[in-house]
């Protein structure tokens, strides 16, 4: 394949104007505050067994990944109705740019079975989250759409580990966990219809019981990963109630264990704004074959299981891709001269370049800590299955918005070349854009975060606490530093159990992302506490400053503050804790 030119590992010559990108950069080691992170969080024995493996996905994901992603971005899949022969059997046709990268996240490193087995990348035990998507944090730096078939394989498994039968897991199990391209089993999940996404209670497909078995009718209409060979899939089975109590959930093979096909079809695939290496397409259930999975009426819950797990993966997607975004953009300002100057060494660039850096690290954070809490909940910590289950929305809502800034301020640091598809900026702007539909729109997970999660189970109150007990262990950090995180948290949880009444839905993304800030302004003081980074305390500053304090737009005020901030976030010189919390001039 032929190597994208103006490559950021070649070196600039005098005719050369135009700025380089990241090409050739090792993702992982260039990430200062990810390994950080890691340190803190992942038990050391993994941590030191991991290293040369995220080593080696970060040189890939800054090199020959990125190739790939690019040409399969260029090359989307086709559907072909029918075989050679006339039959009725429905393929995808991928670039290989996409098999390859299929074999590097599957089959290399595992990514869909590491926290289901033993045994992947030679660790002797299921790897926990915090390792998981880590590894998602690298791999989408480069490429995005292939994520979701990783992702929601990885999720199938867990739900089909969670409740299948003890037959189907035995059936199914050894091929959903392989990484043999010839045995494996690649799962997704269908539930919205025409009917409805958000409103899923309101999907028409149907389950009927036919000679002992289920036979699937309907249409789905957003298929991603079309072609999986397994699809965990809600339908009402005849007769039971109308609504989310009413669904079953169901597990669809691609092939019946004769190998014929199973009867639904592949009506056509959607031409896509964004991920469009990947199928996303419609599909027809003519009488399909499906296994029940679980309890048939506790259909819904289940799939929710999978939901969350997969809000999780994609806040950790918008973490990669702002983390991506914000390279691009730095790459760019340290090489374009204009007005015979480095754009970084221009005041208002250095002010937009941070504002692409505080979400990016915001968010960072969030799946460090996000990981660890599920890790718990995994292990009977009934706690943290409470703290949970806001995390997950919280983070999905409030990253995926973000990561449409970053995308599109990225874009606008390269200039026009920004916009030119010869540049990664296109394809991560278009990327961008699903963040806020996949797995809830962003007013649906507000409101999962705040009418559900906060209003009928309190949860608010407990990722309050859960911080107060993050700043607690902080005595590092400066008094009053601290002792406005903890005014803030408490602000914020006040503010959500406003806006958790009746009367307060509209209010409900306000509320959600003052806990996000909130949370992540603690989190960030937290780490730079532990890890004596005082880079890390000014970046908790930059979100109690600008994101959850009154600024008068007609008169800022900190410009000294914010000038020496930037210089030293862009890497001019090293700060302590106590100047990072030094009090503003203002
Ligand atoms: C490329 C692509 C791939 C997809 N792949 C899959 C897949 O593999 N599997 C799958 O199951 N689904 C998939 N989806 C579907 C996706 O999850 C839904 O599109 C999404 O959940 C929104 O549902 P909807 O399109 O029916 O919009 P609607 O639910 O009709 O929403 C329209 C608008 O109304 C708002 N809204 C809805 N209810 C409320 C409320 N109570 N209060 C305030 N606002 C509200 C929403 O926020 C949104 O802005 C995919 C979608 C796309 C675009």
């Amino acid at each position: 394949m032929e190597a994208r030119r103006n490559s950021g590992a070649r070196q600039k010559t005098g005719s050369d104007h135009v700025a380089p990108d990241c090409r050739g950069m090792n993702f992982y080691r260039a990430d200062d505050a990810f390994r950080g992170l890691l340190d803190l969080y992942m038990e050391p024995a993994l941590r030191a067994h991991l290293d040369p493996h995220l080593d080696r996905l970060g040189e890939l994901a800054g090199g020959r990944l990125d190739e790939l992603a690019d040409a399969a971005d260029k090359h989307p899949p086709v559907l072909h109705p029918r075989d050679r022969f006339g039959h009725d059997e429905d393929w995808i046709e991928y670039h290989p740019a996409y098999r390859e990268m299929e074999r590097i996240a599957f089959g290399e490193f595992g990514l869909h079975a590491m926290s289901h087995r033993a045994g992947v990348l030679g660790w002797p035990a299921p790897m926990p989250p915090i390792a998981k998507y880590g590894f998602q944090y690298l791999f989408v730096q480069a490429e995005f759409g292939l994520m979701c078939p990783v992702s929601v394989s990885d999720t199938s498994n867990f739900v089909i580990l969670r409740y299948g039968s003890d037959e189907l897991k035995r059936k199914l199990v050894p091929r959903l966990l392989s990484q043999d391209p010839a045995e494996m089993w690649k799962g997704t999940q269908f539930m919205t219809e025409k009917s409805g996404g958000s409103d899923v209670g309101a999907l028409e497909s149907e389950a009927r019981q036919e000679h002992g078995e289920w036979r699937l009718y309907g249409e789905k209409w957003f298929c991603s990963h079309t072609d999986a060979d397994l699809a965990l899939i809600l339908a009402r089975p005849q007769g039971a109630a109308a609504g989310t109590r009413g669904l079953g959930l169901f597990a669809m093979p691609r092939r019946l264990e004769d190998g014929s096909r199973n009867r639904y079809r592949i009506v056509r695939l959607k031409d896509k704004l964004g991920t469009r290496s990947m199928a996303s397409g419609e599909i027809r259930l003519e009488s399909a074959f499906a296994w029940q999975v679980g309890e048939l009426r506790a259909g819904f819950r289940q799939m929710l299981d999978q939901v969350n797990l997969s809000r999780l993966s994609h806040g950790v997607r918008a973490a990669a891709m702002m983390r991506r975004c914000l390279n691009e953009a730095l790459c760019v300002a340290r090489n374009r001269i204009a007005f015979g100057r480095a754009l970084i060494e221009m005041p208002l660039m250095r002010r937009q370049l941070l504002k692409l850096m505080v979400p990016a690290e915001q968010a960072l954070s969030m799946y460090a800590w996000t990981a660890d809490v599920m890790d718990r909940a995994s292990r009977a910590d009934e706690g943290a299955a409470h703290l949970l289950r806001i995390l997950t929305p919280l983070f999905k809502f409030r990253a995926c918005r973000d990561n449409l800034h970053v995308a599109t301020g990225a874009m606008e640091v390269r200039g026009g070349n920004g916009y030119i598809e010869d540049w990664v900026n296109p394809r991560l702007v278009r990327d961008a854009q699903i963040g806020v539909l996949w797995e809830g729109t962003s007013n649906i997970n507000a409101l999962d975060a705040i009418g559900r999660a906060a209003a009928k189970m309190g949860v608010h109150e407990a990722l309050g606490a859960a911080l107060h007990a993050r700043l607690a262990e902080s005595s590092r950090l400066p008094q009053k530093f601290r002792m406005r995180l903890g005014e803030l948290v408490d602000r914020a949880v006040a503010f959500a159990s406003r806006a958790s009444g009746v009367e307060g839905e509209r209010l409900a993304r306000m509320a959600a992302g003052a806990l996000y800030n909130a949370a992540t302004a603690v989190l960030m003081a937290w780490e730079a506490a532990h890890l004596d980074n005082g880079r890390r305390l000014l970046l908790s500053r930059m979100v109690v400053d600008y994101r959850l304090s009154a600024q008068d737009p007609l008169a800022p005020q900190n410009e000294a503050w914010e000038e020496r901030a930037a210089a030293l976030l862009l890497g001019e010189g090293a700060v302590t804790l106590d100047q990072a919390a030094a009090p503003v001039n203002r």
